[in-house]
C-alpha cells in the first residue's frame, strides 16, 4: 500500500485565542467525523469507507521521556472521560520492537527543505523525520494499528501543549484537517466532540449508525 500524504501544521494553529469557541451541534460534529474520519477521501483513509476508524482500548504509548506527553494524555482523558493510553507497557520495548502504539520523538518533525520551521513544528507519520503514515494501518472492521511516530519540534519551533493535543488527535485517528481542528486553532471545542464521537462508538460503526457524544 503507497504512502500516504504528508500531514503537517501551520504556523496559523498557535495564533487562535479561542474566545468564541463554542461547541457546534451534533449534527454538524457528525459532519465533521465524517469528513476527518470516516469517509475514504479524506487523509490518511483509503480503505474501510464509511465507518469509524480507531484504535482499540487502551493504546501503548511509548514516552521516551517527553514531557508534554502527560499532561497531553491526561487532558484527552479527562474530557473523553475514558482511559485511552498504556502509558507503561512500552517503556522496555525498544522502539524498533514496537508493533503497535504510539511513540513519542522530540526534534524529529518532518520538514522540507526551504519550508518554514514554524509550519512544520510537529507532525505524525511512520518514523523521525518522515512525512507519511504507514501502509495498511487500518484492518478490518476499522481498527488501527501500526507504530505511529508524534514528532515534535524542529531545530526552530517547540511544539506548545494545544499542538500537542493536536498531533495526538491526528494520533488517534482524526485525518484530514476541519474548523476548530488545524484550520483556525489547533484544537477547540469542535475537536473534543469530534474525538469524544469517535471513541464513543464502536470500531467499525457505519456512518448511519454514530451516535453524537459531548465532551466533559
Ligand atoms: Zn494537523
Amino acid at each position: 500500500m503507497k504512502k500516504l500524504a504528508l500531514l503537517v501544521l501551520t504556523a496559523a494553529l498557535t495564533a487562535c485565542g479561542g474566545g468564541s469557541d463554542t461547541a457546534s451541534s451534533p449534527t454538524v460534529v457528525l459532519s465533521l467525523l465524517a469528513s476527518t474520519n470516516v469517509d475514504s477521501s479524506g487523509f490518511p483513509w483509503s480503505s474501510y469507507p464509511g465507518v469509524t476508524k480507531r484504535w482499540a482500548l487502551p493504546i501503548p504509548v511509548k514516552v521516551n521521556g517527553e514531557v508534554r506527553a502527560g499532561p497531553a494524555m491526561d487532558a484527552i482523558e479527562a474530557k473523553l472521560g475514558m482511559v485511552l493510553f498504556d502509558r507503561t507497557s512500552l517503556n522496555s520495548v525498544a522502539v524498533g520492537n514496537v508493533t503497535r502504539g504510539i511513540v513519542f520523538s522530540q526534534g524529529t518533525s518532518y520538514l522540507p527543505t526551504g519550508a518554514d520551521p514554524q509550519g512544520f513544528c510537529a507532525n505524525v507519520s511512520d518514523g523521525p523525520y518522515a512525512p507519511g503514515f504507514p501502509g495498511g494501518f487500518v484492518r478490518a472492521p476499522g481498527e488501527m494499528s501500526a507504530r505511529l511516530y508524534v514528532n515534535l519540534d524542529n531545530p526552530k519551533c517547540t511544539a506548545g501543549a494545544d499542538v500537542v493535543i493536536h498531533e495526538l488527535g491526528h494520533a488517534l485517528g482524526l485525518g484530514s484537517h476541519f474548523q476548530g481542528f488545524g484550520n483556525g486553532p489547533a484544537i477547540s471545542a469542535d475537536f473534543w466532540s469530534v474525538l469524544d464521537t469517535l471513541y464513543s462508538n464502536p470500531i467499525g460503526t457505519p456512518k448511519a449508525n454514530i451516535v453524537y457524544k459531548s465532551p466533559n
